[in-house]
Protein backbone atom coordinates (compact mmCIF):
# COMPACT_ATOMS: atom_id res chain seq x y z
CA UNK A 1 0.00 0.00 0.00
CA UNK A 2 0.98 3.59 -1.03
CA UNK A 3 -0.05 7.15 -0.45
CA UNK A 4 -0.67 7.09 -4.02
CA UNK A 5 -3.07 4.34 -3.73
CA UNK A 6 -5.29 6.66 -0.95
CA UNK A 7 -4.96 9.23 -2.92
CA UNK A 8 -5.95 7.95 -6.16
CA UNK A 9 -9.11 6.92 -3.88
CA UNK A 10 -9.88 9.64 -2.16
CA UNK A 11 -9.39 11.86 -5.94
CA UNK A 12 -12.26 9.27 -7.11
CA UNK A 13 -14.23 9.41 -4.54
CA UNK A 14 -14.28 13.34 -4.43
CA UNK A 15 -15.04 13.37 -8.65
CA UNK A 16 -17.90 11.06 -8.01
CA UNK A 17 -19.15 12.96 -5.48
CA UNK A 18 -19.33 16.53 -7.08
CA UNK A 19 -20.60 15.25 -10.16
CA UNK A 20 -23.68 14.06 -8.03
CA UNK A 21 -24.12 17.68 -6.82
CA UNK A 22 -22.61 16.91 -3.12
CA UNK A 23 -19.86 18.04 -1.52
CA UNK A 24 -15.99 15.83 -1.43
CA UNK A 25 -16.86 15.70 2.68
CA UNK A 26 -20.40 14.01 2.61
CA UNK A 27 -18.58 11.05 1.54
CA UNK A 28 -16.28 8.90 3.53
CA UNK A 29 -13.66 6.39 2.94
CA UNK A 30 -13.46 3.21 4.94
CA UNK A 31 -10.34 1.25 4.75
CA UNK A 32 -11.11 -2.42 4.55
CA UNK A 33 -8.30 -3.60 6.10
CA UNK A 34 -9.25 -6.67 7.03
CA UNK A 35 -6.72 -9.87 6.50
CA UNK A 36 -3.73 -7.21 6.24
CA UNK A 37 -1.55 -6.92 8.75
CA UNK A 38 -0.92 -4.05 11.42
CA UNK A 39 1.98 -2.57 9.25
CA UNK A 40 -0.01 -1.76 6.29
CA UNK A 41 -2.71 0.06 8.74
CA UNK A 42 -0.03 2.13 10.32
CA UNK A 43 0.96 3.09 6.69
CA UNK A 44 -2.58 3.62 6.04
CA UNK A 45 -2.37 6.12 9.09
CA UNK A 46 0.69 7.73 8.01
CA UNK A 47 -0.63 8.94 4.48
CA UNK A 48 -3.53 10.13 6.75
CA UNK A 49 -6.43 7.68 6.84
CA UNK A 50 -8.24 6.89 10.00
CA UNK A 51 -11.32 5.27 9.17
CA UNK A 52 -10.82 1.56 9.08
CA UNK A 53 -12.85 -1.86 8.71
CA UNK A 54 -12.75 -5.10 9.72
CA UNK A 55 -14.90 -8.45 9.79
CA UNK A 56 -12.79 -10.98 11.80
CA UNK A 57 -13.25 -10.18 15.97
CA UNK A 58 -10.23 -11.51 16.89
CA UNK A 59 -8.38 -10.36 13.94
CA UNK A 60 -9.45 -7.07 14.94
CA UNK A 61 -9.01 -7.45 18.63
CA UNK A 62 -4.93 -7.36 18.39
CA UNK A 63 -4.88 -4.56 15.86
CA UNK A 64 -7.46 -1.95 17.99
CA UNK A 65 -5.43 -2.62 21.22
CA UNK A 66 -2.27 -2.43 19.33
CA UNK A 67 -3.42 1.46 17.83
CA UNK A 68 -5.03 2.13 20.90
CA UNK A 69 -3.84 5.45 21.34
CA UNK A 70 -3.59 7.04 17.69
CA UNK A 71 -6.88 7.97 17.38
CA UNK A 72 -9.03 5.99 14.59
CA UNK A 73 -12.17 5.09 14.00
CA UNK A 74 -13.27 1.15 13.85
CA UNK A 75 -16.22 -0.07 11.76
CA UNK A 76 -17.51 -3.81 12.06
CA UNK A 77 -18.29 -5.04 9.21
CA UNK A 78 -18.66 -8.91 8.88
CA UNK A 79 -21.22 -11.03 10.39
CA UNK A 80 -21.67 -10.73 14.17
CA UNK A 81 -23.03 -13.55 16.82
CA UNK A 82 -24.51 -12.40 19.51
CA UNK A 83 -21.87 -14.29 21.72
CA UNK A 84 -19.29 -12.12 20.63
CA UNK A 85 -21.68 -9.01 21.39
CA UNK A 86 -19.31 -7.99 24.19
CA UNK A 87 -16.29 -7.70 22.43
CA UNK A 88 -17.62 -5.89 19.02
CA UNK A 89 -19.37 -3.23 21.51
CA UNK A 90 -16.02 -2.79 23.06
CA UNK A 91 -13.67 -2.86 20.52
CA UNK A 92 -15.94 -0.76 17.57
CA UNK A 93 -17.09 2.89 17.23
CA UNK A 94 -19.78 1.71 14.62
CA UNK A 95 -21.24 -1.41 14.04
CA UNK A 96 -22.44 -1.63 10.51
CA UNK A 97 -24.03 -4.93 10.56
CA UNK A 98 -26.97 -4.99 12.67
CA UNK A 99 -30.32 -7.10 10.87
CA UNK A 100 -32.18 -8.64 13.68
CA UNK A 101 -33.69 -7.62 16.98
CA UNK A 102 -31.42 -10.00 18.96
CA UNK A 103 -28.26 -8.70 17.89
CA UNK A 104 -29.59 -5.01 18.72
CA UNK A 105 -30.33 -6.65 22.00
CA UNK A 106 -27.59 -7.90 22.86
CA UNK A 107 -24.48 -4.78 21.56
CA UNK A 108 -27.11 -2.22 23.64
CA UNK A 109 -26.91 -4.30 26.45
CA UNK A 110 -22.63 -4.23 26.43
CA UNK A 111 -22.64 -0.55 25.18
CA UNK A 112 -24.75 0.78 28.31
CA UNK A 113 -22.76 -1.58 30.48
CA UNK A 114 -19.54 0.17 29.14
CA UNK A 115 -20.73 3.56 29.12
CA UNK A 116 -20.43 3.29 25.73
CA UNK A 117 -22.57 5.20 23.08
CA UNK A 118 -22.16 2.83 19.82
CA UNK A 119 -23.15 3.80 15.90
CA UNK A 120 -24.66 1.79 14.08
CA UNK A 121 -25.84 0.71 10.49
CA UNK A 122 -28.67 -1.59 9.80
CA UNK A 123 -27.89 -4.42 7.07
CA UNK A 124 -29.98 -4.59 4.33
CA UNK A 125 -30.45 -7.77 2.07
CA UNK A 126 -31.32 -5.85 -0.96
CA UNK A 127 -30.85 -8.40 -3.28
CA UNK A 128 -32.97 -10.53 -1.76
CA UNK A 129 -30.34 -13.52 -1.72
CA UNK A 130 -30.43 -16.90 0.29
CA UNK A 131 -26.58 -16.63 1.36
CA UNK A 132 -26.55 -13.06 2.26
CA UNK A 133 -27.52 -11.59 5.90
CA UNK A 134 -29.17 -8.77 6.35
CA UNK A 135 -32.82 -7.61 7.13
CA UNK A 136 -34.91 -8.20 4.09
CA UNK A 137 -36.26 -4.37 2.53
CA UNK A 138 -39.92 -5.06 3.72
CA UNK A 139 -38.95 -6.10 7.48
CA UNK A 140 -36.41 -2.75 7.92
CA UNK A 141 -39.21 -0.69 9.48
CA UNK A 142 -39.93 -2.60 11.78
CA UNK A 143 -36.87 -3.66 12.98
CA UNK A 144 -35.74 -0.23 13.12
CA UNK A 145 -39.11 0.49 15.31
CA UNK A 146 -37.93 -1.97 17.46
CA UNK A 147 -34.29 -0.92 17.71
CA UNK A 148 -35.52 2.44 18.52
CA UNK A 149 -38.27 1.43 21.31
CA UNK A 150 -35.43 -1.17 23.12
CA UNK A 151 -32.08 0.09 22.84
CA UNK A 152 -30.14 3.52 23.15
CA UNK A 153 -28.40 2.44 19.67
CA UNK A 154 -28.03 5.56 17.00
CA UNK A 155 -28.81 4.39 13.95
CA UNK A 156 -26.96 5.86 11.32
CA UNK A 157 -28.20 4.65 8.13
CA UNK A 158 -28.45 1.73 5.84
CA UNK A 159 -25.76 -0.75 4.68
CA UNK A 160 -25.49 -2.82 1.58
CA UNK A 161 -24.12 -5.40 -0.71
CA UNK A 162 -25.82 -5.61 -3.97
CA UNK A 163 -25.44 -9.08 -5.53
CA UNK A 164 -21.82 -10.47 -6.59
CA UNK A 165 -21.40 -9.73 -10.08
CA UNK A 166 -18.83 -9.18 -12.84
CA UNK A 167 -20.47 -5.77 -14.18
CA UNK A 168 -20.09 -3.27 -11.78
CA UNK A 169 -22.84 -1.37 -13.09
CA UNK A 170 -25.08 -3.96 -12.67
CA UNK A 171 -24.77 -2.31 -8.59
CA UNK A 172 -26.71 0.58 -10.14
CA UNK A 173 -30.17 -0.18 -9.42
CA UNK A 174 -29.37 -2.09 -6.12
CA UNK A 175 -28.08 1.16 -4.66
CA UNK A 176 -30.80 3.03 -6.42
CA UNK A 177 -33.37 0.74 -4.01
CA UNK A 178 -31.11 1.04 -0.85
CA UNK A 179 -31.64 4.90 -1.75
CA UNK A 180 -35.08 4.49 -2.03
CA UNK A 181 -35.42 2.45 0.99
CA UNK A 182 -33.80 5.06 3.22
CA UNK A 183 -35.53 7.79 2.25
CA UNK A 184 -39.07 6.39 2.60
CA UNK A 185 -37.51 5.10 6.42
CA UNK A 186 -36.50 8.92 6.97
CA UNK A 187 -39.84 9.59 6.44
CA UNK A 188 -40.99 7.54 9.23
CA UNK A 189 -38.37 9.12 11.75
CA UNK A 190 -36.57 6.22 12.49
CA UNK A 191 -32.96 7.17 11.99
CA UNK A 192 -31.13 9.39 14.55
CA UNK A 193 -31.03 11.99 12.20
CA UNK A 194 -33.78 11.63 9.33
CA UNK A 195 -32.43 14.69 7.64
CA UNK A 196 -28.65 13.19 7.43
CA UNK A 197 -29.11 9.69 6.80
CA UNK A 198 -26.10 7.59 5.68
CA UNK A 199 -25.72 5.02 3.55
CA UNK A 200 -22.81 2.56 3.78
CA UNK A 201 -22.56 1.10 -0.52
CA UNK A 202 -20.18 0.38 -2.62
CA UNK A 203 -16.54 -1.45 -2.31
CA UNK A 204 -13.47 -1.61 -4.81
CA UNK A 205 -15.36 -2.38 -8.09
CA UNK A 206 -18.20 -0.01 -7.12
CA UNK A 207 -17.67 2.79 -5.13
CA UNK A 208 -17.97 5.74 -7.78
CA UNK A 209 -21.02 4.36 -8.85
CA UNK A 210 -22.60 4.14 -5.24
CA UNK A 211 -21.58 7.43 -4.51
CA UNK A 212 -23.17 8.60 -7.85
CA UNK A 213 -26.48 6.57 -6.41
CA UNK A 214 -25.88 8.15 -2.81
CA UNK A 215 -23.28 6.50 -0.95
CA UNK A 216 -21.93 8.40 2.42
CA UNK A 217 -19.60 6.43 3.08
CA UNK A 218 -17.66 3.30 0.65
CA UNK A 219 -15.52 0.31 2.41
CA UNK A 220 -12.51 -0.13 0.44
CA UNK A 221 -10.14 -2.80 0.51
CA UNK A 222 -8.71 -4.05 -2.46
CA UNK A 223 -8.26 -0.99 -4.30
CA UNK A 224 -6.05 0.43 -1.44
CA UNK A 225 -4.69 -2.54 0.01
CA UNK A 226 -4.03 -4.90 -2.99
CA UNK A 227 -5.40 -8.35 -3.13
CA UNK A 228 -5.99 -10.57 -0.21
CA UNK A 229 -4.32 -13.45 0.89
C1 LIG B 1 -14.22 -7.22 2.22
C2 LIG B 1 -15.35 -6.27 2.28
C3 LIG B 1 -15.28 -5.02 1.63
C4 LIG B 1 -14.11 -4.59 0.77
O1 LIG B 1 -14.15 -5.26 -0.45
P1 LIG B 1 -13.10 -4.89 -1.63
O2 LIG B 1 -13.74 -5.46 -2.84
O3 LIG B 1 -11.81 -5.54 -1.28
O4 LIG B 1 -13.01 -3.42 -1.68
C5 LIG B 1 -16.35 -4.16 1.79
N1 LIG B 1 -17.42 -4.49 2.52
C6 LIG B 1 -17.53 -5.67 3.15
C7 LIG B 1 -18.74 -5.97 3.95
C8 LIG B 1 -16.50 -6.60 3.03
O5 LIG B 1 -16.63 -7.79 3.65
Amino acid sequence: MTCDNLQTIEKNIAQAAVQSGRTTQSVQLVAVSKRKDIEVIKQAVSCGQRVFGENYLQEAELKITTLKNKNLCWHFIGHLQSNKARLAAELFDVIETVDRIKIARALDRHATAQNKELRIFVQVNIGREKQKHGVLPEDAENLLKLINQETQLKILGLMGMPPHTSDPGASRSYFRDIKKLSNQLAQKKVFADNNDVQLSMGMSADYTIAIEEGATLVRVGTALFGRRE
